[in-house]
């Protein structure tokens, strides 16, 4: 009895003096549009460094790197914080921005006293300057600062253009299979359960990457919804098998004219090259027989105006297809807000940013009239500033907090100084309403309007400047959304675009 209570001890012990495996965790993240000349500058990245003690809090959230903390906590890794480094989709990133953010995220990777593997968080759609597949390149440092042997896990979003060379550069590579992205914590958990298996020598894992050569459009990479629905259950089904560990179907990202650009499979299997091989090209098969349901027939904003007057259950919700902030567009278009006020629509909302506006309206104040042009000033391609003539309803600072799962998995947010103004009240129940933000935001939370005193289940009309991202806050109240063929930097019909360094022939643009 004594005998075994003290091997137990000893055996504790040596559990005690085993450091734990010790794994750098950090990630650049941006989606380029490279059709957009403007260009995405350090400025406009948000950085975060949290230390370990910070990890504890961040653990909570919805998004990857909750996820990748509680997969590391649950498998007994360490985790060592690097850089965190995310902007808002547009134009390509500055050579000067590229360089300065993935020399700090090496050096912190590199600063590691002791490091056992790597996991990135990368978007995996990010063009730069100079690199056309930016995050291959932060790949290729990232293995260059750490070595051949050391374990790197990559997380890429659904969106992600991937390419051979990224693969072969680290040693798994998963995606989000959720669009919107609601998955983003059960990624990071997985990214960290892979991890563990890879630095005690439990699996082994070998990846093969197959692409179809077709262009899966946005208006289909809606995954809670068929052609994509089934094939995405097909990836958690193949999962289920301990061969298995991460089975992704990317719909790739169309906005960017890049070789990579399209529809991805990555399947990570444990020692069997010749089973991931298999399985990814059985995959990227079923991506292919669907190619003839991507049928594009989508109403005009004049015609979508016209549907939502007619409509009689509301709200109804238009999304603004070629004014897709989470696609790296401007967000201030105008081309539905034009249309709302030629046809004499009531009872809607437009969110547009314009800084310039907000502050006439600040220097206003509460109250006072708005007679000013807004939208349509970032660029040449969302439509004319249109005219409004309205009173100043209120003035906010902007954050607003969403505590449920919605795209991304964010809870914090800021739209910077925001203006409400009143541009319709015969209805004072159902005004027609227009948002002036400060700061370019994705409408993936409703309560980017509830923060600012808007009930949007009570409207008629909500002007949505999205594509499938907003569905997870959108979809719960509105009675309908109408997608719109509108002009933009994200328009939906590749048609608008000239690309030249996409791979040939591909279904659905050429
Ligand atoms: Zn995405």
């Amino acid at each position: 009895m004594v005998g075994s209570f003290l091997l137990w001890m000893v055996a504790m012990w040596l559990a005690a003096q085993t450091p734990r495996p010790v794994i750098a965790v950090g990630g650049i993240s941006h989606e380029s549009n490279s059709f957009n000349p403007s260009r995405t500058t350090l400025a406009d990245f948000t950085r975060r460094t949290p230390g370990p003690p910070d990890l504890e809090k961040l653990a909570s959230g919805h998004d990857t790197l909750a996820g990748i903390i509680a997969g590391a906590h649950a498998a007994g890794l360490e985790l060592h914080p690097t850089l965190f480094a995310s902007a808002t989709p547009k134009g390509p990133v500055t050579a000067e921005a590229f360089e300065k953010l993935t020399a700090e995220l090496v050096a912190r990777i590199a600063a590691a006293p002791r490091l056992d593997g790597v996991i990135l968080d990368l978007h995996g759609a990010m063009v730069s300057e100079r690199y056309p597949h930016a995050d291959a390149e932060i790949v290729r440092r990232v293995r260059g600062a750490v070595g051949p042997r050391l374990p790197i896990v990559v997380i890429h979003d659904f969106h992600a253009n991937i390419s051979d060379e990224i693969v072969s550069a680290c040693n798994a590579l998963l995606t989000y299979k959720e669009n919107p992205h609601t998955d983003t914590r059960e990624r990071g958990e997985q990214a960290a359960r892979i991890m563990a298996a890879a630095v005690t020598g439990r699996a082994r894992p070998v990846q093969a990457l197959v692409k179809p050569p077709m262009i899966y459009n946005i208006v289909y990479q809606n995954t809670r919804r068929p052609p994509l629905a089934p094939i995405v259950e097909e990836t958690r089904r193949l999962e289920q098998s301990p061969k298995i560990l991460a089975a992704s179907v990317a719909g790739g990202y169309q906005y960017a004219d890049v070789e990579a650009m399209g529809p991805s499979v990555v399947v990570v299997a444990d020692g069997d090259a010749e089973l991931a091989q298999r399985e990814s090209r059985r995959l990227a098969d079923m991506l292919w027989a669907t190619r003839h349901q991507l049928v594009l027939k989508l109403p005009d904003a004049a015609e979508a105006v016209r549907q939502a007057i007619a409509a009689d259950r509301w709200p109804i919700a238009l999304m603004d297809l070629g004014d897709n902030i989470g696609g790296g567009s401007a967000g201030d278009s105008t081309f539905l807000l034009a249309e709302l006020l030629r046809q004499g629509a009531r009872g809607w909302v437009v969110t547009l940013y314009d800084p310039e506006a907000v502050q006439a309206a600040a220097r206003g104040g509460v109250g006072s009239v708005f007679d000013g042009a807004v939208g349509g000033k970032t660029d040449r391609f969302h439509g004319e500033p249109v005219r409004v003539r309205g009173r100043v309803k209120s003035l906010h600072d902007g954050f607003f907090f969403e505590p449920e799962v919605r795209h991304g998995g964010g809870r914090y947010f800021s739209q910077g100084l925001t203006a409400v103004i009143a541009v319709d009240e015969s209805m004072p129940e159902q005004p027609s309403l227009l948002v002036l933000n400060s700061r370019r935001t994705s409408p993936n939370s409703l309560h980017q309007l509830i923060s600012l005193g808007i009930y949007p289940e009570r409207q008629k009309i909500l002007v949505v400047k999205g594509a499938i991202a907003p569905r997870a806050a959108y979809e719960p109240i509105a009675r309908r959304i109408i997608e719109v063929d509108t002009p933009g930097l994200t328009a939906v019909n590749p048609a608008r675009f000239t690309y030249t360094r996409v791979r040939r022939q591909l279904f659905g643009l050429n």
